[in-house]
């Protein structure tokens, strides 16, 4: 008995020695390539899980995934676009047309006159394309910098920003590379420390690994690629 509490309790001691060293001796940003690093072994082709095949399907997929899973969006998402197919049709639509195709996610009849409302823009002010730019595309109703962002990166493959969604706030927070609370500011120490070129994978990878290895909900760390990097860390 003895023996194996010793063994365990001298484990925790290297495990934690271990944390405190790494943690203490690198800057965020060395921290953070490290991370990237990492995950980009676990996940070498990272994308979002919404199925798209336009920025127009993308936009509006994104819009209804708000407070919803990813996962039940998929499943609405074919008979929505086999139905509208361009900005004017989803413009024209009655919103409880739209209400009604979309009924299962949150906020449903919300979401729906976002859409409506969005594809009116789109339609009036940008020729019926989804503007490609984080300023028109944010003063669209029902999308904030993390809709947009997602659009942008996804659908455009352009970089303003990093998307900041539940997983990359909680995990950010857990990983010690921000203290701040609102997304937004989280959002910007990232683009601090992030290399430009990663902006895109890492929350995509982010958003992959929280689902996969470390959700918000008691889970054990054993199999983490990043525990020792995780001042969280449960051994
Ligand atoms: S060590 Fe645990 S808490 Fe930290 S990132 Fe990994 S799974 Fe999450």
């Amino acid at each position: 008995m003895y023996k194996i509490a010793s063994s365990v309790a001298l484990g925790d001691l290297l495990a934690m020695t271990r944390e405190v060293l790494y943690n203490t001796n690198v800057t965020k940003e060395e921290k953070v390539k490290e991370i990237i690093k990492r995950l980009r072994k676990v996940y070498p082709h990272p994308k979002t899980a919404l199925n798209f095949s336009t920025p127009l399907d993308l936009l509006v997929a994104t819009i209804m995934s708000a407070q919803t899973t990813d996962k039940l969006v998929n499943t609405l998402t074919p008979a929505l676009f086999a139905k509208y197919k361009t900005a004017k049709d989803y413009a024209d639509a009655p919103v409880e047309d739209i209400t009604k195709l979309i009924s299962k996610v949150n906020f449903a009849n919300n979401k729906a006159k976002n859409i409506k409302a969005a594809a009116q823009i789109i339609v009036e002010k940008h020729e019926g394309k989804v503007p490609d730019n984080m300023e028109e595309l944010d003063a669209l109703p029902g999308v904030a910098r993390k809709t947009a962002n997602v659009v942008l990166g996804n659908a455009y493959h352009k970089a303003e920003g990093i998307v900041v969604d539940t997983h990359v706030m909680r995990l950010s927070q857990k990983l010690g590379l921000t203290d701040k609370k609102d997304p937004e500011k989280i959002e910007q120490d990232l683009m601090q420390i992030v290399p430009k070129e990663d902006w895109i994978d890492f929350a995509h990878m982010l958003i992959l690994f929280g689902r996969e290895y470390c959700p918000a909900r008691p889970h054990k760390c054993d199999d983490c690629p990043l525990s020792d990097l995780c001042p969280d860390q449960k051994v």
